[in-house]
């Protein structure tokens, strides 16, 4: 007997059915249109070695079935329940369709696999991670919290360097399963608390706080872009650039903090998923916001720094040559048009990227633009 369930933190699936001998049916649960391709479900075998075909379907309720179908193909991971990690899928084990995936699974007796299409890094695990490393390197760390999400989890983050130095806030999470800005996170984390003689350096001339999930309710209901209370995170100021302060309780403390501090910087990690309509392997991204919100000469020059770093030392460029831009209604706008400070912004692949490719590209952004910093202030 076959059952398939998403009742687990980051768990995604809905109005799971059989539809056929060894086939079965389901959908995601969506947030609004484009935010709606996330999925993540356990198919337990309680019986002999099979196949089994699972058709994943967009939400009828969302009914954005472009936006949902633009992120395939791309890597689907599967975890059996007794290793410590996922692996993707065989390529060819995943069709996909007009409007919904075909994905055929060889599934052992008596087994378990999830089966997701972004890698997770649940918040158990992370918080369980920052505290391992303020325990482990209490003497180059601390544990530091924002606040609590709406439902009252802490959102925990990792504060490393020179209280006397310029501060940087780095943060992931605000779509709450874009686990690869997540992973980028806990790579920067562990960088920089770490013995490597460059990360010592930075501790030596900086400040520098990580906070891997911004959005902690949102990634343990398994969402694509909201918070608890239905907000968008990233689109902060939501209908109202102009608002004093942004929409979502999250995005509020993020404010407060950037406010009250002032970082010399701050980076901020998303993700997407596939390859259909992007250029070059591994398909990474980066966004802008236009120079001319810095009133500051030398804030605006080093703003056009961070720039050249992203565009000439990361994989941004991989997958649209150009940069994004930022919508008015974003933090990141808002904190260079009010305040003029900068932020560098990075979009990781989670068709390409797990734990390690993750961390790796949050490392090259990190690195190239501390680099920068240092050198334009
Ligand atoms: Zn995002």
């Amino acid at each position: 007997m076959i059952t398939i369930t998403s009742d687990f933190e980051c768990g995604n699936a809905k109005n799971v059915e059989q539809i056929a001998d060894d086939r079965y049916r389901l959908e995601v649960i969506g947030d609004k249109p484009v935010y709606c391709y996330y999925f993540c479900f356990d198919v337990k075998n309680e019986g002999e070695a099979t196949e089994i075909a699972i058709e994943v379907w967009h939400d009828p309720v969302i009914k954005d079935v472009p936006g949902f179908i633009s992120h395939f193909p791309t890597t689907i991971w599967i975890r059996p329940e007794d290793s410590h990690r996922y692996q993707p899928l065989v390529l060819g084990d995943c069709e996909t369709h007009a409007e919904h995936l075909v994905i055929h699974l060889p599934i052992a007796e008596n087994q378990t696999i999830r089966v997701t299409d972004v890698w997770p890094s649940p918040y158990t695990d992370t918080c369980e991670f920052l505290r391992g490393l303020a325990d482990e390197r209490s003497d180059r760390c601390e544990l530091f919290t924002l606040g609590q999400s709406v439902q009252g989890r802490d959102i925990l983050g990792i504060r490393a360097g020179n209280p006397g130095k310029p501060r940087v806030l780095c943060i992931a999470g605000q779509h709450p399963i874009e686990f690869p800005g997540i992973w980028g996170m806990r790579g920067i984390a562990d960088f920089i608390t770490s013995l490597i003689p460059e990360a010592a350096a930075l501790r030596d001339e900086l400040l520098v706080e990580v906070i891997p999930m911004v959005n902690p309710d949102g990634t343990v209901m398994g969402r694509n872009g909201f918070n608890a209370e239905d907000k968008d995170v990233y689109l902060a100021f939501g209908d109202d650039p102009e608002a004093e302060e942004p929409e979502a309780h999250e995005s509020k403390l993020l404010w407060r903090k950037a406010l009250d501090e002032k970082p010399a910087l701050w980076m901020n990690i998303h993700c997407y998923l596939g390859w259909r309509t992007n250029s070059e392997y591994p398909y990474d991204g980066w966004y802008e916001a236009p120079v001319s919100l810095f009133d500051d000469p030398g804030q605006a020059r080093l703003y056009q720094a961070l720039c050249d770093t992203m565009r000439l030392e990361t994989t941004g460029p991989s997958t649209h040559i150009t940069a994004a831009a930022h919508g008015e209604n974003t933090i990141c706008y808002q904190l260079a048009k009010r305040f003029d400070i900068p932020h560098v912004f990075y979009e990781i692949n989670g068709g390409t990227a797990g734990p390690y490719g993750a961390g790796r590209r949050a490392l090259e952004v990190f690195k190239g633009t501390m680099k920068t910093l240092l050198h334009h202030r």
